[in-house]
């Protein structure tokens, strides 16, 4: 048998079924209309938060990363939980409008930004992360035609990664962000210009679990930020100091050590540089807000065997699971938690693979897991659902189409 995932706390058992938030995910499925469907709780959103507010010191604002999971319900309660957002497209733009969303808690970073997602974020007031050069001379050109101040960042390119990151976004050539070395230029032209001058975003890798490197990361970043402030001549008025709180979805995989990152940037805030003292700071999280606040839930359809192993034949899949499936950014496939959620807790009687319904092999959502016997009809949930789930995978693959989606 391979192990599975951690399941996370806050997720209980009524009467053999597995609930969310007191309510058995049997009802929530009949209230959506079906399966597959993903639920989303409100009450392990705020609980998050609530985390990360009493760890964190109270001087840092924290940002939601909508990529995770711009589903609107979720974000309209976001909006009431967390400081600021961060978006990466013109899509997300409308996505964070249409929720109510204040534009000047918005700050739009990536690369490739359209001139009509430009122009589109400069008329509404949304910060810009500029990510190149090219990219601020376009916006500068923008606002000039629009008679607008835009709001304008630059995101830097640090000579660092986030060790241990699942996902690195810097150190080295890559395509985020401006070098280190070029930044002081930049943002004296853009300053020159007469941008309204909103600092640095520093994004240096994402899924940590090792809360020593995530705070070392954080102390590189503030040396990094200063020295570019002296370089630039101007003071820094705000400070995104990035994210990469990582979230336990495999086997051996524990929880952040929020408590120390806190204590860590507690300590570098009492004794920040010159150029840092007045400086507003946040962080960007995507899957540590959302991540275990959702599940996947999928139906099994069929029950088979082959060459004596057992297949769980799901009415879901890696189009709404992709990372699930191990086709979203891993290198060696392991097993996110997966429990049989109509016979929760039960004791494990067979070792079966939990599979999609597309017909192709890397449809696989529990490999060879230990299980109690589940029969058609049964709920498969996967979790670790709420970040990258259905935002993150090819819902269209086979014509299948998107999933439901609830917030309970
Ligand atoms: C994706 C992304 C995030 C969120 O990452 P998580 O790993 O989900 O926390 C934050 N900031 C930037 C710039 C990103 O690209």
């Amino acid at each position: 048998m391979k192990p599975l995932g951690p399941i996370p706390a806050g997720y209980e058992t009524l009467d053999g079924v597995l609930a969310v938030d007191g309510t058995p995910v049997t009802a929530l499925v009949e209230a959506a209309g079906g399966t597959p469907l993903f639920v989303y709780s409100a009450a392990l959103l705020r609980a998050r938060v609530a985390a990360l507010r009493a760890a964190l010191p109270q001087r840092l604002a924290l940002h939601y990363a909508i990529k995770a999971n711009p589903y609107a319900p979720l974000l309209e309660l976001m909006a009431g939980l967390v400081d600021g957002f961060d978006i990466a497209s013109g899509g997300e733009l409308a996505m964070v409008t249409a929720a109510g969303i204040a534009p000047g808690r918005v700050s739009f970073a990536g690369p490739g930004k359209r001139d009509a997602e430009l122009e589109a974020a400069i008329a509404a007031g949304v910060t810009l992360n500029l990510e190149s050069e090219g990219e601020a001379a376009r916006a500068l050109t923008i606002a000039d035609r629009l008679g607008q101040t835009p709001r304008l960042a630059i995101r830097v390119n640090p000579d660092f990664d986030l060790k241990g990151s699942g996902m690195k976004m810097g150190g080295g050539a890559k395509p985020f962000g401006v070098d280190a070395a070029r930044v002081p230029a930049l943002a004296r032209r853009v300053i020159d210009a007469g941008a309204q001058w909103r600092g640095f975003h520093i994004f240096a890798g994402s899924q940590a679990l090792d809360a020593e490197a995530v705070a070392e990361t954080q102390a590189q970043t503030l040396a990094l930020a200063a020295r570019l402030a002296r370089e630039s001549g101007a003071p820094l008025p705000h400070l995104n100091l990035g994210g990469g709180f990582g979230i336990p979805y495999f086997p051996g995989d524990t929880p952040l050590d929020l408590g120390h990152i806190g204590a860590a940037l507690e300590q570098q805030f009492a004794a920040l540089p010159d150029e840092l003292a007045d400086t507003q700071f946040c962080v960007e999280l995507g899957r540590y807000l959302v991540g275990e606040a959702g599940i996947y839930l999928t139906q099994v359809i069929d029950r088979k065997e082959s060459h004596g192993e057992i297949f769980l034949v799901t009415d879901g899949g890696l189009h709404h699971q992709l990372a699930a499936s191990g086709n979203f950014g891993t290198v060696v496939r392991r097993n996110y938690p997966v429990a049989v959620a109509t016979r929760f807790g039960a004791a494990v009687e067979e070792e079966a693979s939990v599979v999609g319904c597309l017909c192709t092999p890397l449809d696989r959502l529990a490999e060879k897991g230990g299980f109690p016997r589940a029969e058609p009809g049964d709920l498969i949930a996967v979790f670790c659902a709420g970040a990258y789930g259905a935002s993150a995978s090819p819902a269209l693959f086979l014509g299948q189409g998107p999933a439901r989606e609830m917030l309970v």
